[in-house]
């Protein structure tokens, strides 16, 4: 749709941030893709949107959005140990986590409860409860805005990281993701070692456990500590954790036991991003109507009439704050346009 009039993108950012545009294109079927590269839509650097969940919006949008509604799951593969499940890009995460669980197909049920659509999921190697994506993908299809044409990238291709891929990097902006290919185990693992799964479970006297039971614990946990968009507007965690020499994590632990570190390797160390905001100050501290969670200082917050721009110059003083204070840097995790 090209609209004179502006186009709220309310409705399509999970920090409920009144930001608009005036050209907005829904793609349900990825061959619109061709109609709106011949049109030359593509040459004016769209912004793309699938489920808002990883977006701060601090102003208006000059450029075409275009957002991601590619339903459709199907086998693709299918041995006696394991499927390979196909999902169009605009499918709810979530929905598809318990479309799995509900098949006993094993794999993604630590990573229930995550906001968003599927193909931004590879985007940030989404992860939680001691599973990332990268762990169960098996390649995605993703349209080239600049050739006009499909092409695959299998894992080796997306360059995984922690909350990084190669769309966040020299791929940035350059493809438009349509169908995502995961293997999943018809034989599942139990993962409960990360977090609080284990207690939980523990709490349920259960004799056998199944990935229902996994995937109940994550929600019932990630219910108790992350707030719900739909009564606070927000994008999850805001920051990464940092990753710092291990000589430095090793000289912040002496300085505070109670910081926790997480050797990643030899000469590198993560530190929880939420114990340099909650011991600089920031949880629950309200500037107007944008704040730092109350149970959460990774969450930033609208409270209902706050701006992006607001949301933007907190997370700006926080990070300066934990630099002054304890000499690291916080990357965002949200993506900011
Ligand atoms: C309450 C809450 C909890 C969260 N918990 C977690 C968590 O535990 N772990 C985690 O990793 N993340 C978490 N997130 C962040 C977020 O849910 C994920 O990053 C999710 O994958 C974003 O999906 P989306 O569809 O909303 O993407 P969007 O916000 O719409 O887009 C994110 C980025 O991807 C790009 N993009 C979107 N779709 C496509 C596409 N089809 N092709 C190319 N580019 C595209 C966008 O342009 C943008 O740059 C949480 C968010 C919230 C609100």
């Amino acid at each position: 749709m090209n609209s004179l009039n502006p186009i709220s993108l309310k409705a399509f950012n999970t920090f409920g941030f009144e930001v608009h545009c005036h050209e907005l294109y829904t793609i349900s079927d990825k061959s619109e893709l061709n109609t709106l590269f011949e049109a030359g839509l593509f040459d004016r650097n769209p912004k793309i949107i699938s489920g808002g969940s990883n977006l701060l919006l601090t102003q208006d949008i000059k450029e075409p959005v275009v957002l991601n509604r590619i339903k459709g799951i199907r086998i693709s593969e299918e041995t006696n140990e394991h499927l390979s499940l196909n999902f169009g890009a605009g499918e709810s995460w979530h929905e598809s986590v318990m479309y799995a669980v509900h098949n006993n197909w094993g794999g993604m049920e630590n990573l229930s409860l995550i906001p968003g659509c599927m193909g931004a999921a590879p985007i940030q190697n989404i992860g939680a409860y001691g599973v990332e994506i990268k762990d169960i993908f098996q390649y995605l299809e993703a349209f080239n805005l600049r050739t006009g044409k499909f092409e695959i990238f299998q894992l080796e291709d997306c360059q995984f990281g922690y909350r990084d891929s190669v769309f966040k990097n020299e791929k940035k902006n350059q493809y438009f993701i349509t169908e995502v290919c995961l293997r999943l185990d018809k034989t599942p693992t139990i993962r409960t070692q990360y977090g609080d799964i284990q207690a939980v479970l523990d709490s349920q006297n259960l004799t056998k456990i199944t990935i229902a039971d996994v995937s109940n614990a994550v929600i019932q946990i990630r219910q108790s500590k992350l707030p719900d968009p739909a009564e606070i507007g927000n994008s999850g965690s805001f920051f990464k954790n940092p990753v710092i020499p291990t000589e430095q994590a090793a000289a912040l632990q002496k300085q505070f036991p109670s910081v926790k570190c997480f050797p990643q390797n030899e000469k590198e160390t993560k530190i929880p991003a939420a114990w340099l905001i909650e011991n600089a100050g920031w949880k629950g501290h309200r500037r107007g109507d944008v704040g730092v969670h109350t149970k959460q200082a990774l969450v930033l917050v609208n409270y209902g009439n706050g701006k992006g721009s607001d949301v933007h110059q907190l997370a700006k003083d926080i990070q300066e704050d934990v630099r002054q204070k304890f000499n690291i840097t916080l990357d965002f995790e949200v993506n900011i346009w």
